[in-house]
């Protein structure tokens, strides 16, 4: 066997198992896909019964990723107390009253520790 006749046949069985290898990550990849979507199906189903769940027992969740992981964070709390306190000091005792009202406008927003989303309350 000449060195070409022997380089052709290395390269061919080079080809040959190239293209089985790629015809298997194929079919790994295939699979892969295959279970990634039924994954998905799990976890929509999941979250679908989390979210009925949650909201029979009115619980907050994270309206993105459903996590319950959620922090209450109120937002204007000191701006709104000094409305409250300035409110107080000038048109007291009514002026109070108004000023307590007003605090309540300046209502939190809810921030997910999972994937960070934050809406309001
Ligand atoms: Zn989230």
């Amino acid at each position: 066997m000449s060195f070409w006749e022997k380089f052709k046949e290395d390269f061919n069985k080079q080809v040959e198992n190239e293209m089985e290898k790629s015809e298997q990550r194929k079919k790994q990849k295939k699979i892969e896909k295959q279970e990634y979507k039924n994954r998905i199906k799990e976890m929509k189903k999941e979250n679908k019964y989390k979210k009925k769940q949650m909201d029979i027992e009115g619980i907050a969740y994270c309206p993105k990723c459903k996590s319950t992981s959620i922090q209450y964070i109120e937002r204007r709390k000191r701006l709104s107390l000094g409305r409250a306190v300035v409110g107080t000091a000038l048109f007291s005792p009514l002026g109070g009253a108004v000023g307590a009202v007003t605090s309540k406008k300046y209502k939190g927003f809810i921030k997910c520790l999972n994937c960070g989303h934050k809406w309001k309350m």
